[in-house]
C-alpha cells in the first residue's frame, strides 16, 4: 500500500541541507559554517526572553505588535507596513505561496540562497536561474531573463553565499525595469554588517512603490537564530495578502518579547558590527596572502575558493579543516564545489582557521 502522491512537482525538490554541526573525535569545536555571530545575543534579550518563559501557558500575540512596533520606532517606519515570521525563511515562503501559481516564473540568481528555489518550486511554479558575475549579481542578465510569466526576482544583498553586495543604483535599475506586476524581494539578511546607508534607500524603495518588499531576520547580527525571527517590509496590500494565509499563531512568545528588546539595543549591533569588520579585513587578507582567493565580502562570511589542484580542492580542505574542528561551509549545492564559506568567527576561531589553512595550502 501506498501513502498518497503530493502535488505534482513536491518530489523535485532537492530538501535544505543545513551546515555541519560536528567534528568527530575533535575536543574543541568551531561552529563557523552557519553565519551564527561569536558574540550572542544582547543580554537584555535574554532577560526578555526568560521573563516571557513565566506564563507559557498563554497563546502569544498573534499580531506581534510589541515586536513589530519595536522594529518600527528603531528603523523609522510604520509598523502596519510589516510582518514578523518565525525566520526571515517563514515569510519568503508565504510571498511565494500566495503571489506564485503554476505556470508563473520566479528569478533567482546562480549562486542565490537556496530556500527561494525550494518555495518557488513548493508554490508549483518554475525557477528561472541567472548566471552572476564573478559571484556578482547580473541586473542587466535579471532584466534579460524577465518574461510575461516572471511574478517574482529575488535579490539577496549582501549575497549567501557570496557576501557580494548589490549596489543601491542597481537595485534603482532593476526595480525600474521590472514590469509593476513581478515583487522585487531584497533579503537584506546581513544588512546590519554593511557599512553603507543603502539600507535606507532600499526601505524608501518598498516605501515608494507597491510591488517591493524587504525581509530581514533577527537570525544574523542579533545572534537569535534559535529563537526564529524574521519580518517583511512591504505595501500594505501586500502585507494584508500574507496575513490571511499566515499561522495565527506564528510567532512564539519568548520571540516577540526577545526580538522586540534586542533591537532596541542598538548599542550591543553596533558592537558586533565592528568585531565582524576587523576580522572581515583581516581574514580576507591573511588567506589571500596564502594564495587563497577570496570573494571580497560585505556580510559575515566569506567564500574561500580553493586551488584546482588535486590535493588542494575545497572537499579536502574541509576535510582537514574539519579535523583540527573548524566547521565551514561546503557550498557544492550552490554551484561552488571548489569554494567553502567561513563565518566570521571570535579572534581565536579566525586565527586558527587562517593558521589551519596556511598549513593546508603548505604555506606554514
Ligand atoms: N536569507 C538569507 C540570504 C540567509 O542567509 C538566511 C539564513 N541562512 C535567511 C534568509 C533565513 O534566515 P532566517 O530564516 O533565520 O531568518
Amino acid at each position: 500500500l501506498q501513502s498518497p502522491a503530493p502535488r505534482p512537482g513536491i518530489l523535485d525538490i532537492a530538501a535544505y541541507v543545513p551546515g555541519k554541526e560536528h567534528a568527530p573525535g575533535v575536543a574543541k569545536v568551531y561552529k563557523l559554517s552557519s553565519n551564527e555571530t561569536p558574540l550572542g545575543a544582547s543580554p537584555k534579550a535574554i532577560e526578555a526572553f526568560q521573563k516571557a518563559a513565566a506564563s507559557l501557558e498563554r497563546y502569544p500575540d498573534g499580531q506581534a505588535v510589541e515586536l513589530r512596533e519595536a522594529i518600527a520606532s528603531v528603523h523609522g517606519l510604520n509598523a502596519a507596513n510589516l510582518i514578523c515570521g518565525n525566520g526571515s525563511d517563514e515569510l519568503l515562503g508565504l510571498l511565494c505561496h500566495v503571489y506564485l501559481a503554476p505556470g508563473d516564473e520566479g528569478i533567482i540568481t546562480e549562486h542565490g540562497f537556496l530556500v527561494y528555489k525550494i518555495q518557488i518550486m513548493a508554490s508549483g511554479a518554475t525557477p528561472v536561474v541567472v548566471k552572476e558575475k564573478d559571484c556578482r549579481v547580473d541586473v542587466d542578465a535579471i532584466l534579460a531573463a524577465v518574461t510575461a510569466k516572471t511574478k517574482m526576482v529575488f535579490i539577496a544583498n549582501p549575497g549567501n553565499p557570496t557576501g557580494t553586495y548589490v549596489p543601491v543604483e542597481d537595485i534603482r535599475r532593476l526595480q525600474a525595469g521590472l514590469p509593476k506586476n513581478v515583487i522585487l524581494v531584497l533579503d537584506a539578511a546581513y544588512a546590519e554588517y554593511v557599512r553603507r546607508n543603502d539600507y535606507e534607500a532600499g526601505l524608501e524603495l518598498v516605501s515608494s512603490n507597491r510591488n517591493v518588499v524587504m525581509t530581514r531576520t533577527f537570525s544574523k547580527i542579533y545572534g537569535l537564530a534559535g529563537l526564529r525571527i524574521g519580518w517583511m517590509y512591504a505595501p500594505l496590500a501586500i502585507i494584508d495578502a500574507l496575513n490571511r494565509v499566515r499561522g495565527p499563531f506564528n510567532m512564539n512568545a519568548p520571540a516577540i518579547a526577545a526580538g522586540a528588546a534586542a533591537v532596541r539595543d542598538q548599542a550591543f549591533i553596533a558592537t558586533a558590527a565592528d568585531h565582524n569588520l576587523e576580522w572581515l579585513g583581516k581574514v580576507t587578507g591573511a588567506l589571500s596572502s596564502i594564495g587563497l582567493k577570496v570573494t571580497p565580502s560585505v556580510a559575515n562570511f566569506v567564500l574561500i575558493h580553493f586551488p584546482n589542484v588535486d590535493g588542494k580542492r575545497a572537499p579536502e580542505a574541509d576535510e582537514f579543516l574539519t579535523s583540527r574542528g573548524f566547521i565551514l561551509r561546503a557550498v557544492r549545492a550552490y554551484g561552488l564545489p571548489n569554494a567553502l564559506r567561513m563565518t566570521i568567527g571570535s579572534a581565536e576561531a579566525n586565527e586558527g582557521v587562517v593558521a589551519a589553512l596556511t598549513e593546508f595550502m603548505g604555506r606554514a
